[in-house]
């Protein structure tokens, strides 16, 4: 048994149009099947990360907040995977519930999101990519205890967290760029 290899990268976003180019950009290095989990309080900005993935996978319908349905499915307008948008305050008995759904698409061929409220079960399936986004503001380290520019209540952080085999050749870091 060894640990399982994963990728990671820690960013600061600082507007909301920025967190959505962080979502085109994570969209080029998703392939189908791939789980995206996403933790962070309301107005982190889950959804609107979720918005620009939809854009850089190309897809079909805007996305908005899943809240009142489980999942929404986001066809590819091309020929890529499509776009499987879920809340997980929905999904209590996990990826099982989402193939009991009737989606008309198999999750395998899709690219799954999931925005996860904070402090809920960490595991879907075993190869997954998290994405942590913490609002800046009000934290320890934003209350001018740390030398550099003032934080805004628009910047966050955001940590990526790739776990398992199909994640640990990919290089995250340069979603930093
Ligand atoms: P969540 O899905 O996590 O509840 P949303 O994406 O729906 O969050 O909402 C985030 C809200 O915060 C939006 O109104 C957005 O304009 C605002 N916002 C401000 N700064 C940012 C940022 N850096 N990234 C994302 N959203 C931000
Ligand atoms: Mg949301």
């Amino acid at each position: 048994d060894h640990p399982m290899p994963y990728a990671t990268a820690e960013l600061t976003v600082n507007s909301p149009e920025q967190m959505q180019e962080l979502g085109r950009h994570l969209a080029k290095l998703l392939r189908p099947g791939d789980l995206v989990m996403l933790t962070g309080e309301l107005g982190a900005g889950k959804t609107t990360f979720t918005r620009g993935l939809g854009e850089g996978l190309g897809v079909r319908g805007a996305v908005t907040s899943p809240t009142f349905v489980i999942a929404r499915v986001h066809p590819s307008l091309g020929d890529g995977p499509p776009l499987v948008h879920a809340d997980a305050y929905r999904l209590s008995g996990g990826l099982d519930e989402m193939e009991d759904l009737d989606l008309d698409v198999s999750l395998t061929d899709s690219v799954i999101v999931v925005e996860w409220g904070e402090g809920k079960v960490e595991e879907l399936t075993e190869e997954r990519l998290h994405v942590f986004i913490h609002r800046a503001v009000g934290t320890a380290s934003s209350r001018g205890a740390t030398p550099g520019p003032p934080e805004t209540d628009e910047v966050r952080h955001v940590t990526l967290r790739g776990v398992g085999e199909r994640w640990a050749a990919v290089d995250l870091s340069v979603l930093s760029a």
